[in-house]
């Protein structure tokens, strides 16, 4: 039978995938010995059987009954006993955190008779009757549906009547009240009483947790952050223990490094006398952990020696949620903590110095998502900006943009291309649509450890929170800062590394860590200036970098095909170029040259001038960029577009020649190339005329590119370079094709070594690989070629049959929400299918030539989860655009240690 409830003294941290993070540290810190209340957890399997059948599998029921009774003996108290009541929390817990996507209830167990039970034992009434609304609140809201706001709404109105401000100057009368308001709501608005009995309690709020899998906003959340959609949730049960007991009590959440900056110290918030997610929801301001000392100095030193201890244990920064229950101490979750960027790769690296953990282990604590987000631009310190206020640095970056007050004014101004900052009181999990569509996030309240915090730095979104000085009016559409009214339509930045919020717009700068990576160390550390944190990072990163340089298998070239391009490459550390695209050479003023080749007949005069004239320029452009690459190899793709790119549009053209001759003015050339245009137009152009078909179609226009690649390096040879071009053909799908074309290019090869006196036999031809056919017959192609490139791109397109150039656009949200992949393919490698392709073709090349050299030039040689896939297929090199080379580096040393994972 399937085991569906684990003790929290059963399981441990390996066990993430059944137990969900939560759970699986729950247990861990169990067995560890730390002070955790009992409970117990409910697999992600039984989430999954839920969802799947819609009904709690029935055998949950008997193994909760077991696990509960457990507890009870444990604790010597029973669930809603109304002497001596037993409380739980139901929390979720997902395998990857979802920080306030799913439910969470508190306090189940309480009923009209435990309450008073509940009083006696803790000698505190007004806690009890506190602790009971605070779960007809939750419970309302989570497990029936009620809206929120008529809870809140009846709080507030109580307390006007008492004219008070703050929810503890209420009193137990005033809460025994409360009780009895919240119970009508939920009588009027759901025609039931609210559940007595604690087991049905319970039982509905643990389905209630499963449900909250699907709701709008943690599928948003999870198409974001890349989770799969049929993962489930864990619950976990937990016997309450109280941060609300009046003074001496209180909760709080710490970390035990700086998450921000990667400093290891007292780092936290503390909320006294508060319970559970109070301190999340940045409604009241917190305290800083180290207060905590002067407040409860045993407490503090027994969290002090946890915190060392668990970091100690996870090898790792830590982030921990605590309560202290009258002064005594206990752990409610722990786990490895979600970090920003820049922390991250401080974090590794000071882990290494202390000697915690080895360099490949550092390794595979960073990913090429956090390098990226470390090379984006940061404001310019020079330029002249106005200071308004300043919050809490809580997630870097340099966000500029339009304020917006809510969701749908961010995602109004997103749709219209318009840069926005989402500007809120505070932030809760149904503010997530906004967060997603704004550049960044500021709020007048909550600390670093605030929800808003927590889900910007998830994002890598630049985020300021706890601006106190602002005063946002959402309704009004306003937010004043000090004597300045401020409305949609100004215009503000934020920078999440210093927590400043300037007016106006503010220019960008490169990261220091960008300018590290385009010149070296020295200069890195030049752009980082005084900046002690900013010098600490460019080391950090220089220092992992340069780690995974040592250790990787895979070579990692660029797409280039502008010597600007190229030269940008070889900065960010490119060993060669995998992809010159060579179209882009026949476009602009080259076009008419280009029209008359076309448009030429076969063998005539006027089709060699045309193709003598393109050979020239080619040659000019491949001596330039052959001349920065010297020394390092450079792949040039023959041309590869549809033919009647090279035209003018079909459309144009026909108004054109219809309005002239109706005129009478009508140009013959025109209605010439109307003739071709039309003879040339594809339904399918992506898989028509083009790559080595076009080649074969128009004799001499390969012969032209191939002998302009040769006189280029004939010329640089003899002007004492080194240059090392490698020819590949495109869009081969039979071994015939490839021989024709490299028969004459070995023929040129040869003619031209001859002519210039210079020995160019060192010339490879080699194929792109982007047909299934091509895949499945590699074996055979490879007699023909030197090297493979597989075109990811095509081969997805061609796998799929899906257009490369329609679908994305058009209907992959649905297939995402829909589950049919969890990510575009043509974003991240589909595993599965093309990945099957590409292996199988890696098998087959190698069957016939062991050695063959073999690269993936298509968007996925960027991308870090296809990377890690290359590396286990055997490819030898990956070519991306030059920004994703460093990014592209470092997954290809994590790849190498065996870091499977691409997030940290
Ligand atoms: C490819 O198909 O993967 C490729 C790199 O070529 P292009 O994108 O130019 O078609
Ligand atoms: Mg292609």
């Amino acid at each position: 039978m399937v085991k569906y409830v684990y003790d929290f003294s059963e399981g441990d941290k390996s066990m993430k995938d059944l137990l969900g993070g939560k759970g699986a540290n729950l247990a861990e810190m169990t067995k560890l010995g730390l002070p955790v209340p009992p409970g117990f957890t409910i697999t992600t399997q039984a989430c999954r059987a839920y969802l799947k059948d819609s009904v709690v599998p029935e055998s949950l029921e008997t193994e909760v009954t077991t696990a509960l009774r457990r507890v009870e003996d444990l604790m010597g108290r029973r669930l809603g006993d109304p002497q001596n009541p037993l409380l739980v929390s139901v929390r979720s817990g997902a395998k990857f955190s979802m920080p306030g996507m799913m439910e969470t209830v508190l306090n189940i167990g309480l009923n009209d008779e435990s309450v008073k039970g509940l009083a006696e034992k803790s000698g505190n009434e007004r806690f009890a009757w506190d602790s009971y609304r605070r779960l007809i609140q939750m419970f309302g809201k989570t497990v029936l549906d009620i809206d929120g706001d008529l809870f809140a709404d009846a709080l507030e109105d109580l307390k006007k009547e008492r004219g008070v401000t703050g929810d503890t100057e209420l009193n137990a009368d005033d809460l025994r009240g409360l009780v009895e308001t919240f119970k009508k709501i939920v009588a009027k608005t759901k025609g039931m009483d609210f559940p007595q009995d604690p087991r049905t309690q319970m039982d509905m709020a643990i389905e209630a947790v499963f449900r909250s899998w699907n709701t709008d906003r943690a599928r948003i959340y999870r198409r974001r952050e890349r989770i799969p959609h049929d993962l489930g949730t864990a619950v976990n049960i937990c016997t309450m223990v109280f941060g609300n007991m009046g003074e001496g009590s209180g909760t709080g959440v710490c970390f035990t490094r700086d998450p921000s900056s990667g400093h290891s110290g007292v780092y936290g918030d503390y909320l006294e006398n508060a319970q559970g997610e109070d301190v999340v929801a940045g409604i009241r301001n917190t305290l800083a952990l180290a207060d905590l000392e002067r407040i409860d100095e045993k407490s503090y030193n027994e969290l002090r020696a946890i915190m060392r201890k668990l970091e100690t244990h996870y090898r790792d920064m830590c982030d921990i949620e605590f309560t202290i229950e009258q002064g005594k101490l206990w752990m409610l979750q722990t786990r490895v903590g979600k970090r920003t960027a820049a922390a991250a790769f401080r974090i590794a690296t000071q882990l290494v110095e202390e000697k915690l953990i080895t360099r490949n282990e550092a390794l595979d604590r960073v990913t090429g998502e956090q390098l990226t987000q470390l090379m984006f631009p940061q404001f310019d310190a020079e330029a002249d900006k106005e200071l308004v206020a300043k919050g809490m640095a809580a997630s870097p970056g340099a966000a500029v943009g339009k304020i917006a007050f809510d969701n749908a004014q961010a995602e109004a101004a997103a749709a219209a291309g318009v840069k926005c900052i989402l500007v809120r009181r505070e932030t809760n999990p149904d503010d997530l649509p906004g967060m997603v569509a704004a550049e960044g996030v500021l709020t007048a309240r909550g600390g670093k450890t605030s929800h808003a915090a927590v889900v910007a730095r998830g994002m890598g979104k630049t985020c300021v929170c706890g601006a106190e000085s602002l005063d946002i009016n959402a309704d009004a559409g306003t937010v004043k800062i000090g004597d300045r009214v401020l409305t949609a339509d100004d215009v503000i930045a934020i920078d999440g590394q210093t927590g400043e919020i300037f007016i106006g717009d503010v220019p960008v700068v490169d990261s220091p860590v960008t300018t590290y990576l385009a010149h070296g160390l020295a200069a890195g550390l030049e752009a980082a200036g005084d900046n002690e944190g900013t010098r600490e990072l460019v080391e950090s990163v220089d220092r992992l970098l340069t780690h995974a340089d040592k250790v990787r298998r895979l070579r990692v070239r660029a797409n280039a095909d502008t010597p600007e391009d190229s030269r940008r490459s070889i900065e960010f550390g490119a060993e060669g170029i995998g992809l010159c695209r060579t179209e882009h050479m026949f476009l602009g003023a080259r076009r008419p040259l280009v029209e008359r080749a076309i448009l030429s007949e076969a063998g005539s005069q006027e089709r060699r001038d045309a193709f003598d004239e393109l050979e020239k320029l080619q040659k000019q452009d491949f001596l330039q960029m052959l001349e920065v690459m010297d020394g390092k190899s450079m792949t040039v793709r023959l041309i590869d577009p549809p033919l009647h790119e090279f035209m003018p549009a079909l459309g144009d053209l026909e108004v054109k020649v219809a309005v002239d001759r109706v005129a009478g003015t009508v140009d013959p050339d025109d209605e010439k190339m109307l003739v071709a245009v039309r003879r040339f137009h594809e339904q399918n152009p992506m898989l028509g005329l083009r790559g080595v078909r076009l080649g074969i179609y128009l004799p001499g226009l390969f012969g032209l590119q191939m002998r302009a690649l040769c006189e280029a390096a004939a010329e640089l040879v003899s002007r004492g370079f080194d240059p090392r071009p490698e020819i590949m053909v495109p869009l081969v799908g039979s071994v015939r094709e490839l021989q024709l074309i490299r028969e004459e290019g070995e023929s040129i090869i040869a003619q031209v070594s001859a002519d210039r006196g210079v020995d160019l036999s060192k010339i490879t031809i080699g194929a792109m690989i982007e047909l299934p056919r091509a895949a499945m017959t590699a074996e055979d192609l490879a007699e023909e070629a030197d090297f493979f490139s597989f075109g990811t791109n095509d081969l997805t397109q061609t796998v799929w049959g899906f257009s490369r150039d329609d679908v994305e656009g058009v209907f992959f949200a649905d297939y995402i929400e829909a589950g049919i992949f969890g990510v575009s393919p043509f974003e991240s490698i589909d595993v599965h299918g093309v990945g099957t392709v590409v292996s199988e073709g890696v098998r087959r090349a190698r069957s016939t030539k062991p050695n063959i050299k073999l690269g993936v030039c298509g968007e996925h040689g960027g991308d870090p989860a296809s990377i890690h896939f290359f590396h286990e297929v055997g490819i030898d090199y990956v070519s991306c655009s030059p920004f994703r080379v460093p990014v592209a580096r470092l997954e290809a040393g994590r790849a190498a240690v065996g870091g499977g994972s691409t997030t940290a």
